[in-house]
């Protein structure tokens, strides 16, 4: 049992807060800390429970995160801010003794580029100071990979293929809208997809290569082959792997409008000067568009999250497939949120928990895929994202002959 801060009072924000607050016996004390201080406000209030208060900070800046953390004295941060706060809020966890987790990992805010090198740089400084911090504990990454450590555990000798597919069938009802962060997601989509196969990553143009999955409950989607973080985690943890890909379905629509926006200079990340100003065009796009925390009331549909896998098993070829389907309206009646912003923030929660429980401490910095998936697997269910497998049955796609 210990206090928590919540970094973020976004879409993801919401939820953790939220779930959070609802494990009294492992969170005493919770503080939700953004940018923005009346969205924290907002959130605390429909909790309405005294033991979650808010703050004001800038999470880019180190010594106002440490002021923070060394005022209320927390076990753990979650950082669900953007990826470009990882590194700062690391440095502050490490001056103040705090443990970390997060659900993206770092990008520099001026290139679009996301990899892990950056965090798990600190693997020595979090060891040496007795610190953990848990990366990418959101749902994809996150679950997709706690998914693929529980195939291995107890289905697998070796794994030799993976793809994770990610499909959100759901219907917001507005002409154009991101399910997460706009500059963030799009920043995402646009950069060139890649994939890993036979020791090497394969890179391939953005949106290039697609084809129609069937997700359960759902029906085919047509699935657009991307790069994704955590997939240079589990190559890197699950050596066996020959080749693992990212799958990501996107209507017709979103495509047209992203790829407007591209075609007029919307989705740059370099800076132009408007009327004496510099501003950069995906941050004013940003701006425009509705936020991930407002879509949720009318989300109708669900989303279908999981892996599938191919290896092999006593001698013997063995497929697997495993998933997550969680629909908008059953995360809106939990915590008025939609689905995308629940299936990240559940996941948070309970990864949290994990650790503040000391289920999951070890000094160090660690990717998901390296706890032991069992007790975080007993327990998400019950937490609202419950999963289904199936062992040699029917698989989404096949393309493994
Ligand atoms: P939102 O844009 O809804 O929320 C982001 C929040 O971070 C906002 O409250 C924002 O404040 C705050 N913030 C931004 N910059 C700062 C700063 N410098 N200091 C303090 N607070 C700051 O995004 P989401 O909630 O949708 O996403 C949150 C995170 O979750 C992102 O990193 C995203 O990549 C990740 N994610 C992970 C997924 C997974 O499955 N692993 C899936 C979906 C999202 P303000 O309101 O002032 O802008």
């Amino acid at each position: 049992m210990g206090k928590l801060i919540i970094i973020g009072a976004g879409g993801v924000g919401n939820v953790v807060a939220q779930k959070c607050a609802r494990e009294k016996d492992v969170f005493s004390e919770i503080l939700i800390a953004s940018r923005t201080k009346s969205k924290c406000d907002a959130i605390a209030a429909s909790i309405n429970q005294p033991h979650v208060s808010t703050a004001q900070v800038d999470a880019d800046n180190v010594q106002e995160l440490v002021a923070l953390f060394n005022s209320f004295k927390p076990e753990l941060v979650i950082n669900v801010a953007l990826p470009y706060q990882d590194l700062t809020i690391m440095d502050a966890c490490l001056l103040a003794g705090v443990h970390y987790l997060d659900t993206a990992n770092y990008e520099p805010i001026d290139v679009a580029k996301f990899e892990y090198s950056w965090q798990w740089a600190y693997q020595e400084k979090f060891k040496k100071a007795g610190l953990m911090a848990l990366l990418g504990c959101g749902f994809d990454p996150g679950v997709s990979g706690i998914y693929t450590a529980y195939a291995l555990k107890h289905h697998f000798d070796e794994i030799q293929y993976l793809d994770i597919i990610d499909c959100n069938a759901g219907d917001h009802g507005k002409a154009f809208a991101t399910n997460f962060n706009p500059e963030i997601n799009i920043r995402e989509i646009t950069q060139k997809g890649k994939y890993w196969e036979n020791g090497q990553w394969k890179e391939i143009d953005p949106l290039s290569v697609h084809q129609p999955i069937g997700y359960p409950n759902i029906g085919p989607r047509e699935s657009y082959l991307l790069y994704h973080e955590e997939l240079e985690s589990l190559v890197k943890n699950i050596p066996s792997i020959k080749r693992a890909r990212f799958w990501m379905t996107f209507g017709q629509a979103y495509i047209t409008h992203l790829q407007v926006l591209q075609n007029v200079g919307m989705t740059s990340i370099v800076p132009i000067i408007y009327e004496g100003k510099e501003i950069v065009p995906l941050q004013f796009l940003k701006a425009v568009l509705p936020e991930p925390s407002e879509l949720g009331e009318n989300y109708t549909g669900e989303t279908s999250i999981g892996c599938q896998i191919r290896g092999i098993k006593e001698g013997k070829d063995r497929t697997y497939y495993i998933w997550n389907n969680c629909k908008h309206q059953d995360a809106w009646q939990d915590v008025q949120a939609q689905g995308v912003s629940y299936t990240t923030g559940v996941p948070a929660m309970l990864g949290a928990k994990m650790m503040m429980t000391g289920t999951w401490m070890k000094a160090g910095v660690y990717n998901v895929e390296e706890m032991d998936p069992d007790p975080f697997m007993k327990e998400i269910g019950g937490y609202g994202l419950p999963w289904n497998e199936i062992v040699n049955g029917e698989l989404a796609f096949d393309d493994y002959k």
